[in-house]
């Protein structure tokens, strides 16, 4: 018997749940591109996303997923032969690599582990060692999603500065934005990519880059046309926002998703909700972890992300979990991304719980209430009192 139908939890972790307000204000005929209301909506993006990235820079917006995002920030900054140093805390970190090396840039790489954040110190010996300053830019993924990991961004731009290194710093938020606390001024970050499918709760199709006057004043001289970020920026003809015709109906869906985000009560408390929500989510994990292999990924509480949690949990219990908690309860969970290839029996032992944009405290506890009973179904064994001490932390005033 399965009790699948009902409202589906994709929880993979991106795309991320799509709100009916998002979906509903995408159902509607083509606008016209050349004049009218879209022409006005879209004035009104920037100043908001900007508003989400606590930045008062600039946001280019790309028909794009995440992947396009990283081609058009390495495009801006970096000339073939030129080096970036790439900071790699998972699966993320390593594909952002990959995307410079193909535009002939020079990837100097420090891996950190699957379960670590970046180490100042290591960082800092290698920009230390770089006196002719041949790093252009430093690298470094917020939240590796595949690892779960949440780096210390102003600690690495601290280091930048005690050194007085002039690289520019570029940081993935894809998985970040809209979920955990950014903060792109104030964390002296030149550079930051995002997509619209995780924290943005919009279909995957767009991609940001948001970049300070630094960053502009060191743009490459000549970007491709499609990915250059100076016309879409500050554009002088409505095409030029996009390099082409609007990718209206995703622009409509964020305008809602914005929308959205400003009604809970802005960032700050959309952030909120993200913490809260997590913690409740490691409660239960924790609890489970008492008895049997379960195991956070990511040990210490201050370095998870609020986005998505990675477990550990062996043998082939994490694809039997998934498994079960799909076809008989309608959550479908992420795979172990980047902790064992998938031709290695290894790969089964791992699982993650995406929570990021469209979750409230009910659907965490569905969620976790339903991998409890496919532990029972699975005869896996687990830790008691999980669901209580999630209920704990929901409960909390
Ligand atoms: C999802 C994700 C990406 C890749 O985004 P795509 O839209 O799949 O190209 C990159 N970085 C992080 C941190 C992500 O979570």
């Amino acid at each position: 018997m399965t009790l699948a139908h009902g409202r589906p939890y994709l929880a993979i972790p991106g795309p991320s749940v799509m709100p009916d307000r998002v979906l509903n204000a995408m159902h509607q005929p083509a606008p016209n591109i050349y004049e009218g209301a879209l022409l006005d909506m879209v004035a009104g993006l920037a100043p908001d996303l900007k508003a989400v990235a606590r930045t008062s820079g600039h946001v280019a917006i790309y028909i794009a997923n995440g992947h396009g995002a990283w081609e058009a920030a390495a495009n801006n900054t970096l000339r073939p032969g030129e080096k970036v140093l790439v900071l790699v805390t998972g699966r993320f970190g390593a594909g952002w690599g990959e995307v410079f090396t193909r535009q002939g840039v020079e990837v100097q790489a420090i891996d950190f582990g699957k379960r670590a954040t970046v180490d100042p110190a290591q960082l800092e010996a290698a920009l230390a060692a770089d006196a002719a300053h041949e790093i252009k830019a430093v690298a470094v993924v917020h939240v590796d999603t595949a690892t779960s990991v949440k780096n210390d961004i102003a600690a690495v731009r601290a280091v930048m500065d005690r050194l007085g290194h002039p690289a520019l710093l570029m940081v993935d938020c894809i998985a970040s934005l809209a979920v955990d606390r950014f903060e792109m001024d104030a964390w002296g970050v030149d550079v930051m990519v995002a997509a619209s499918q995780k924290g943005l709760m919009t279909p995957p199709g767009l991609g940001f880059v948001f970049f300070n006057d630094k960053a502009a004043a060191r743009q490459v001289e000549s970007p491709s046309f499609y990915w250059d970020w100076g016309p879409r920026a500050n554009p002088a003809m409505f095409y030029q926002y996009f390099g082409g015709t609007a990718p209206t109906h995703h622009l409509l869906g964020l305008r809602a998703a914005l929308d959205m985000i400003a009604e809970e009560g802005g960032i700050e408390a959309v952030w909120a909700r993200h913490e809260k929500l997590a913690r409740a989510a490691w409660a239960a994990f924790e609890a489970w972890g008492q008895e049997g292999r379960l195991e956070l990924n990511i040990a210490d509480p201050a370095l998870r992300a609020h986005a998505v949690t990675a477990l550990r949990i062996g043998g082939d219990d994490g694809s039997r979990l998934r498994a079960w908690v799909e076809q008989k309860a309608g959550l479908t969970l992420g795979i172990g991304l980047g902790m064992a290839e998938p031709d290695d029996p290894a790969w089964h032992g791992f699982f993650r719980l995406g929570h990021m944009g469209h979750i409230n405290a009910h659907m965490m506890m569905g969620a976790l209430g339903v991998i409890e009973a496919g532990f029972v179904a699975l005869g896996i064994p687990h830790g008691k009192g999980a669901l209580a001490a999630a209920a704990a932390v929901i409960a909390e005033a």
